[in-house]
């Protein structure tokens, strides 16, 4: 698997630390929003929700950084079906979690591409009345949005490259990879 890296984008120790200082702003906002002093009937009023696959990875280490009283629901999409490196527009591909109505919800992806995916899954979400609605991407490319939504909370910006790995894909595989890296043009 490590013969088909080109390069390596964000090594682990940069992915570590900026996870860690997401997580704290992450909280404290959450922590706000939930009353400040995470009183009792704050408590269970936090849903996070990680965009199935790519930000299983992401989700895993963010949450932990997190110490807040939470649950996790997951949503399935898929943009970049088999071999493709170009989206093809994002399908649903489970439901929306229900029974977030009043609640605080916190949307995870991997990387901020076109933006089709965050807008259709924050809408869908929007419709179940939660309190409030934030986003966080580990990666965007600047500049790609062609609808208008953009994350609330973003790890990296990158440069308009296909990247994989800490939760990315190619055709399925390289997300145990992890760093985040481009592939040699073999392997793809
Ligand atoms: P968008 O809907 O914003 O165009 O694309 C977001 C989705 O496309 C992400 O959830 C991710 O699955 C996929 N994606 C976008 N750019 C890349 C990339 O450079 N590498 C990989 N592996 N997936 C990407
Ligand atoms: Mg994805």
């Amino acid at each position: 698997m490590f013969r088909d890296i080109e390069s390596i984008l964000i090594d682990t120790g940069r992915i570590e630390r900026r996870v860690r200082e997401l997580g704290a702003q992450i909280a404290s906002d959450l922590q706000r929003d939930l009353g400040g002093d995470g009183s009792e009937e704050s408590h269970g009023q936090l849903v996070i929700i990680p965009i199935m696959t790519g930000a299983m990875v992401f989700t895993a280490d963010l949450i932990r950084q997190m110490p807040l009283k939470l649950s996790l629901e997951v949503v399935g999409v898929s943009s970049y079906p088999g071999k493709s490196m170009e989206s093809k527009g994002a399908s649903i591909r489970s439901e929306i979690p229900k029974g977030i109505a009043g609640k605080h919800v916190l949307v995870i992806d991997d990387i901020l591409d076109s933006g089709q995916t965050l807008e259709v899954v924050t809408r869908l979400i929007r419709e179940q009345r939660p309190a409030s609605v934030r986003s966080c991407v580990l990666l965007r490319k600047p500049g790609k949005a062609k609808v208008g939504v953009d994350a609330t909370y973003v790890g990296f910006d990158i440069p308009d490259e296909f990247v994989v790995g800490y939760g990315l894909d190619y055709d399925g595989y390289y997300r145990n990879y992890p760093a985040v890296a481009t592939l040699r043009p073999e392997a793809r």
